[in-house]
């Protein structure tokens, strides 16, 4: 059975006190309310993510993660912060590639490669972010794209080290535009990413790795996303904000 993960990227948004309150209010209510055996992952922003993470425990399956790392483990690297920096603040989790960084910072698949690496340094899972623009699914080029972004920034690593990597696929005209790709959409996407996956290692390495989707995931849609078998979960933007609509999403998950 796959671990079934839903992550809540917060990304830019909530000051320290604002951030504390969400975690604490959503964790009480996935603790009342959850039956399920999903793992939640809380992403702040780096500044709060000690305290963040002293709030939650792993027993009850909640997590933290960072939305972003170095790929060098210390140094004059100013602004920066090494996954043993998040390691130490309690972190499991580390948001690689988002489409707004891969966007807005240029974060290529070889550079992505080498932070994936950093997080498997520290034994930390990798959520690598993979999807296609509006462009490039009108020009039915999707397919290409995400291949070469799943084997240029992960094919490097030895089957055991796969079998650690969580994979999200953001289609980016799903990403905070409240488009989400239907059901049957995500689904062949996923399948399609889990065929490369056997293609480069095995089957039992394909079947072991859960594949989020994210793109305007919300509680009115997330039972239908879920209900694929290919979709293993979801990373959660907006309604990752507020605690009511995040757990509602958790429990949509079986
Ligand atoms: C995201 O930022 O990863 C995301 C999926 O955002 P939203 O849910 O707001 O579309």
């Amino acid at each position: 059975m796959r671990k079934k993960i839903i992550a809540g990227n917060w990304k830019m948004n909530k000051n320290f006190e604002e951030g504390l309150a969400l975690v604490s209010e959503a964790a009480n209510m996935i603790h009342d309310e959850y039956q399920g055996s999903a793992q939640v992952v809380f992403i702040p922003p780096f500044i709060h993510l000690n305290a963040v993470s002293k709030l939650i425990s792993a027993e009850s399956n909640l997590f933290s993660g960072a939305q972003n790392c170095s790929n060098h483990a210390s140094g004059a690297y100013t602004g920066e912060i090494s996954t043993g920096m998040i390691k130490s603040c309690g972190a499991s989790f580390v948001i690689i590639g988002h489409s707004e960084r891969r966007q807005y910072f240029n974060e290529t698949n070889d550079w992505l490669a080498r932070k994936v690496d950093a997080v498997l340094s520290e034994n930390l899972t990798p959520i690598y972010c993979c999807g296609e623009t509006l462009e490039e699914r009108e020009s039915n080029v999707h397919f290409d794209v995400l291949k070469k972004q799943i084997s240029e920034g992960l094919f490097h690593l030895s089957a055991e080290a796969m079998k650690q990597v969580v994979i999200a696929y953001e289609p980016v005209w799903a990403i905070g535009t409240g488009k989400t790709a239907s059901t049957a959409q995500a689904q062949e996407v996923h399948a399609f990413i889990r065929s490369l996956i056997e293609e480069k290692y095995n089957k039992e390495v394909a079947d072991s790795i859960t594949i989020q989707y994210g793109g305007s995931v919300k509680p009115e849609n997330a039972a239908e996303l879920f209900s694929a078998p290919d979709i293993d979960g979801a990373l959660v933007g907006g309604a990752a904000l507020q605690s009511r609509s995040f757990a509602d999403i958790v429990k949509a998950m079986k």
